[in-house]
């Protein structure tokens, strides 16, 4: 009863220090689980392709099997999604460190804008979703790095395309007080309201089994939105389970005397 031996006056003082000594700690013990967290999510990330690389290759060595192309095709895809996560990381580190290297100028978004979805559109299916940009005309410059938001874009479009079986995804871009808004819409599989918050942490996946099938990480959005944040921007997301999702950013209009 330490506060019993204390004059009066410094009782106030004393409770204001205990509870910040005590959110202290409990920050730091949030800090300790999500490091537990991301160790245990990495060893499970690098668990399952090293697990199935080691299942073909005991079967290849064993002679019994023969070493069909397939097997070749599967054990290559397997070291490519090691490779990707590998470089994810490293790139997501980066970010959080604030190292990665943004070189920040004045950029027309509209011709990057024009040659992804020229990119993209080459790669839909017949059966898969429409793609399609909604632009005006005449953009302001944005102050941006083009690769990053480059990167920001192919994950964001990626995603759509990946998560719309059928349906339509648009981009749309809008001015806005300062602001250039980006948002790529689409009328895919969506999110849960619980799944939502989550999206932008690293090796969320809403669907595990689903997901790992499509070859994602669970790291893009991750990284995404750390380049959007370096460049001076913001990213949100809306989302309806079975409706579609909604991921817009935006980026820093360049003043008119800049
Ligand atoms: P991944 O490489 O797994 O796609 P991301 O970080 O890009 O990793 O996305 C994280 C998770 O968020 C995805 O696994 C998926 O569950 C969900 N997600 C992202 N974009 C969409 C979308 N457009 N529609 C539905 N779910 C999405």
């Amino acid at each position: 009863q330490l506060d019993a031996r204390l004059p009066a006056s410094d009782i106030p003082e004393f409770n204001r220090l205990s509870h910040s000594f005590n959110s202290m700690a409990a920050s730091l013990e949030g800090v300790e689980r999500r490091r537990r967290e991301l160790v245990s999510d990495l060893s499970h990330e690098l668990r399952t392709p090293l697990t199935i690389m080691r299942g073909y290759l005991e079967e290849l060595s064993s002679g019994e099997f023969e070493p069909t192309p397939e097997i070749y095709q599967r054990l290559v895809r397997e070291t490519k999604r090691l490779e990707r996560l590998v470089n994810d990381l490293q790139e997501l580190s980066k970010a959080e460190a604030g190292y990665l290297p943004i070189d920040l100028q004045p950029i027309n978004l509209r011709p990057l804008l024009e040659s992804l979805v020229e990119k993209f559109a080459d790669q839909l299916l017949e059966e898969g979703p429409t793609l399609r940009l909604e632009c005006p005309p005449q953009l302001s410059l944005v102050r941006a790095d083009l690769d990053r938001t480059e990167q920001v874009l192919v994950n964001l479009i990626g995603n759509a395309i990946r998560y719309t079986p059928e349906g339509a995804i648009v981009i749309r871009v809008w001015m806005e007080t300062n602001k250039l808004w980006i948002a790529v819409i689409d009328t895919g599989i969506g999110m849960t309201p619980e799944d939502l918050p989550h999206v932008f942490e690293r090796f969320f996946r809403a669907d595990r089994s689903r997901t790992r099938n499509s070859g994602g990480t669970g790291i893009g959005l991750a990284i995404s939105q750390r380049l959007i944040e370096l460049q001076g921007g913001q990213i949100e997301v809306e989302s309806q389970l079975g409706q579609g999702s909604t991921f817009r950013f935006f980026l820093p209009v360049v003043r008119e005397n800049y």
